[in-house]
């Protein structure tokens, strides 16, 4: 799937065929229930066929119902909307599905945003404190905790010393700026798509 960023950050609020079901989406600008499930299914024979498994181990196919509950997901959470047609033949009514660009992206930002913030708030913690911690690796106290303690651990009794912390202010700050640039290139990544899509209705 092209579009690692999402897959990342949607996969926390929901569940795996529902990432795929938005990258669909994503790709195909709008598309209709049955389309999805074919595609999904297609991908799936190849990876079955690729395995070569036995036919008990396949992977089963994806239902046209499992598809929609992944839809009606997305669109409680405003990630994608759709559009209704009644087919003049049957009289049924025709779902066209499409996703929703700037809650896509805000949910991107946010989420990354939030995990920038969290990193930033420990590292900001280790560089003002020095942290006391016995042999054993319990939980680190700050030294006024410590000294608190009687410089013992509360859960071995052994003896507290000062920790050792650059090694890991040394790696919130490399996964900040990690975070920072995955960050940019997500957006990079969908303003990509945005793009795409305006060319393909304009032109
Ligand atoms: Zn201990």
């Amino acid at each position: 799937m092209p579009y690692s960023q999402l897959d990342d950050v949607i996969l926390k609020l929901t569940d795996e065929v529902t990432v795929q079901v938005l990258n669909i989406l994503l790709e195909k600008r709008e598309i209709i229930d049955e389309d999805i499930v074919n595609i999904l299914n297609e991908g799936l024979d190849q990876e079955n066929q690729e395995t070569e498994a036995p036919e008990e181990n396949n992977i089963p196919r994806i239902a046209l119902k499992e598809v929609r509950k992944s839809l009606y997901k997305l669109n409680e959470r405003s990630l994608a909307r759709y559009r209704r047609v009644r087919d003049k033949e049957t009289g049924y009514f025709v779902y066209y599905w499409s996703p929703i660009w700037e809650r896509i992206r805000d949910l991107i930002v946010s989420r990354r945003k939030q995990t920038i913030k969290k990193l930033k708030q420990r590292l900001d913690y280790e560089q003002r404190n020095l942290l006391y911690v016995c042999e054993e690796g319990h939980t680190p106290v700050t030294f006024s905790d410590a000294f608190e303690f009687g410089f013992l651990c509360t859960v071995c009794g052994q003896e507290l010393a000062q920790k050792e912390n650059a090694e890991t202010i040394a790696i919130l700050q490399t996964k900040i700026t990690e975070l920072k640039k995955i960050l940019k290139t997500g957006l990079e990544e969908i303003e990509g798509i945005e793009e795409r899509m305006e060319k393909a209705v304009n032109s």
